[in-house]
């Protein structure tokens, strides 16, 4: 169906809605890079871009308007960004042979949407960096929209339970969550808390291209 959605959004910078590209060069210049942070239970947590302005606006186009092929030329944008801005991490996870696993959407959002973005960016960054991708994680219940709850207790207890281990016999020891945007990481902490259960020697990274920093 990609296809045909291309044919009815033509190709037009996400940030501005001039030029034939997602991202033109003008707008590119104006998204700032977000970087590394620390989180418990976590070895280290990379957002590439800050999730504001510019990069706020193309996430929401690219929902808004199904664009598989915009995210995965972000994708590629962030394997090249991680291979300039963290070397020494990239070549830890190709040594440490980590394994990108995206944060599932619930099957009904997935269907309607037409494809999950974090699977998408998952697929690209592995491809780039020459690392495995695996599915490990399924979401039982549609969530709610969390970035609408602004207490952090409320915010924990909605995403709690959410996930679950898809396939337990086939254990990995070293995942690279990767999600769109971390905004609270309620949902990465919770995604790894799950995993976690069924590997509790596992070691686990946070991605995603976009985050803020609290
Ligand atoms: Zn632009």
């Amino acid at each position: 169906m990609s296809w045909l959605i291309d044919w009815l959004y033509p190709k037009k910078c996400l940030g501005c809605g001039r030029g034939d590209d997602y991202l033109c060069n003008f707008c590119e210049r104006k998204i700032k890079i977000a970087g590394l942070r620390q989180k418990s239970g976590f070895e280290g947590l990379i957002s590439i871009y800050k999730y504001d302005g510019v990069m706020k606006k193309i996430i929401e186009e690219i929902k808004y308007q199904h664009l598989s092929a915009a995210i995965e030329s972000l994708g590629q944008k962030m394997g090249q960004s991680l291979k300039i801005n963290y070397p020494e991490t990239v070549k830890h996870w190709q040594k440490e042979h980590f394994v990108l696993v995206p944060i599932p959407l619930y099957k009904g959002r997935e269907n309607w949407r037409g494809f999950n973005q974090a699977r998408e960016i998952a697929v690209v960054v592995a491809q780039k960096l020459g690392l495995e991708y695996a599915e490990i994680l399924e979401r039982k219940k549609k969530g709610v929209n969390l970035a609408k709850i602004h207490n952090h207790q409320q915010r924990m207890a909605e995403i709690k339970g959410v996930f679950r281990v898809k396939n337990e016999i086939e254990r990995r020891e070293k995942i690279i969550l990767v999600d769109d945007v971390i905004t609270s990481g309620a949902t990465m902490t919770e995604a790894l808390k799950t995993w976690k259960k069924v590997s509790p020697q596992g070691r686990g990274w946070g991605l995603s291209l976009a985050g803020v920093r609290r």
